[in-house]
C-alpha cells in the first residue's frame, strides 16, 4: 500500500486531494491548522499542527511501522507503541500556505505574513522531506509567479513556464512562490529529493472558501449572485475586463496525480487555457443561477490586467490536458454555495 502525506490537507485542495488518494488506494496523513471545513477528511490519520515549527513537521514525516508487520501504520497522533521503525513516505503534497484571493494578498497588508509564514514552512518540509526520505515531493506554486510586465494586455497575457525570468511578480505572494520553487530545485540538485512543482492557475469548485475574506473570485461571484433576488446589482471589483482562466478542482486533481507520475520535475502550469473577463464569468454564473445580474464596478484589488494558463509544456512533457468547460465547473460551484447559503 502507498502512503502518502498531504500538506495543507485542512484546505480546498489538499482535502479533494486526500479524498482522490484514498479512492485510489493509499494510505494518507494529512496535516493542517486545521480540519476541513465543510466535510470530515478522508485521512486514515490526521493532525492537527503547526508546519512553521520545524518539530512538528519532523514529527509528521515520522512513518512509524512494527518491525515485524510492516502493513501496520500507527498512527502519530494517537499511538504510543514501543518497537516501531521507521519508514518513508512514497509521496508528500506540500499544499500548506498562507494565501487567500485578491482580497487577501493584493492589498499588500498580508505581505510580511505571506512571505514569512509560507517560507517557514517550505524550509522546514524540504529538511524533513531529505531527512527522511521521502520518495517524491509535490510542491504547489502559482501563476502568480510570473512577471507583471508579461501581462499587462488582457488578450495577450504570456504564461509559458519559460517567461517567469527575469522575475518581477506582483505580489510578496509570487515572490515567497519562486523562492520555494528555488529552493525545492536546490534540494532536488544538492540532496537527491525528487520533486514535482506545478503552477496552479486559479483552481475553484465545492468546498473552497466561499466567504470571509480570503475567498477567490469564482466564489465570491457565485456568493454575490446567490445573495440576489432574481435580479439586482452586485458589486465588481475594477471594470471587470481583466482576464483570467479557471480550473476545476477535478480536473486539478487529475493533472497533480498525472505530473506525480511522470518523470518532469520542473515547473510546470497546471491551469484552463479557457480565458474569460470577469465580466464574461459574472455572465456566466447569471445564466447558471437563471437571474438577471447588473454589475456595479467599485475599486478594489485587482491583481495583473489578464493571466492564462499555457499547457503547450504539460501537453508535451506530463500528459492529456484534463479541462472541462468552464460553465460546467460553474454550475457545480454555484450549487454548491447556495445550498450553503441555505443551510445558514
Ligand atoms: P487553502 O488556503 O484552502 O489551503 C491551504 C491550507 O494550508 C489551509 O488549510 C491552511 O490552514 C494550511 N496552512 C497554512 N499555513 C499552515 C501552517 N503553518 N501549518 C499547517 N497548515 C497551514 O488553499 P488552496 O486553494 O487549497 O491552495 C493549496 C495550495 O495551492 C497553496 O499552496 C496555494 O498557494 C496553491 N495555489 C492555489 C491556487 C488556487 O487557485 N486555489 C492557485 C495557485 C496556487
Amino acid at each position: 500500500m502507498k502512503k502518502a502525506l498531504v500538506l495543507g490537507a485542512g484546505g480546498f485542495i489538499g482535502s479533494h486531494l486526500v479524498k482522490r488518494l484514498k479512492k485510489e488506494g493509499y494510505w494518507v496523513r494529512g496535516v493542517d491548522l486545521k480540519n476541513p471545513e465543510f466535510s470530515k477528511t478522508a485521512a486514515d490519520d490526521f493532525v492537527v499542527g503547526d508546519l512553521r515549527d520545524p518539530q512538528i513537521v519532523k514529527n509528521v514525516f515520522r512513518l512509524e511501522t512494527h518491525p515485524e508487520h510492516k502493513d501496520i501504520i500507527y498512527n502519530y497522533s494517537y499511538h504510543k507503541q514501543p518497537f516501531t521503525e521507521i519508514t518513508q513516505f512514497d509521496e508528500v503534497y506540500q499544499l500548506a500556505a498562507d494565501m487567500g484571493g485578491a482580497g487577501y494578498i493584493f492589498t499588500g497588508d498580508n505581505d510580511a505574513n505571506v512571505m514569512h509564514n509560507s517560507a517557514l514552512v517550505n524550509l522546514n518540509v524540504v529538511h524533513s522531506a531529505a531527512e527522511y526520505k521521502a520518495k517524491k515531493v509535490f510542491f504547489s506554486s502559482s501563476a502568480c509567479i510570473y512577471p507583471e510586465h508579461n501581462q499587462l494586455d488582457p488578450n495577450n497575457p504570456i504564461c509559458t513556464e519559460a517567461s517567469a525570468y527575469p522575475a518581477n511578480p506582483d505580489s510578496q505572494y509570487g515572490w515567497e512562490k519562486l523562492f520555494s520553487e528555488i529552493l525545492y530545485d536546490a534540494w532536488r540538485r544538492n540532496y537527491g529529493l525528487d520533486v514535482r512543482v506545478a503552477r496552479f492557475h486559479n483552481i475553484f469548485g465545492p468546498e473552497g472558501t466561499w466567504q470571509g475574506g480570503r475567498e477567490k473570485a469564482p466564489a465570491a461571484l457565485c456568493r454575490k449572485v446567490a445573495e440576489l433576488g432574481p435580479e439586482g446589482p452586485i458589486e465588481v471589483w475594477g471594470d471587470g475586463e481583466q482576464t483570467r482562466s479557471f480550473l476545476f478542482i477535478d480536473d486539478c486533481i487529475d493533472a497533480v496525480r498525472t505530473l506525480m507520475d511522470s518523470d518532469f520535475y520542473k515547473p510546470v502550469n497546471i491551469g484552463s487555457e479557457e480565458m474569460v473577463t470577469i465580466n464574461k464569468l459574472i455572465d456566466i454564473i447569471a445564466e447558471v443561477a437563471d437571474k438577471k445580474v447588473v454589475k456595479n464596478h467599485i475599486d478594489g484589488p485587482l491583481g495583473v490586467r489578464g493571466r492564462n494558463s499555457d499547457n503547450t509544456l504539460f501537453i508535451s512533457k506530463v500528459g492529456k490536458n484534463y479541462v472541462n468547460p468552464l460553465k460546467e465547473g460553474v454550475e457545480k460551484t454555484y450549487k454548491w454555495i447556495q445550498d450553503q447559503l441555505n443551510s445558514q
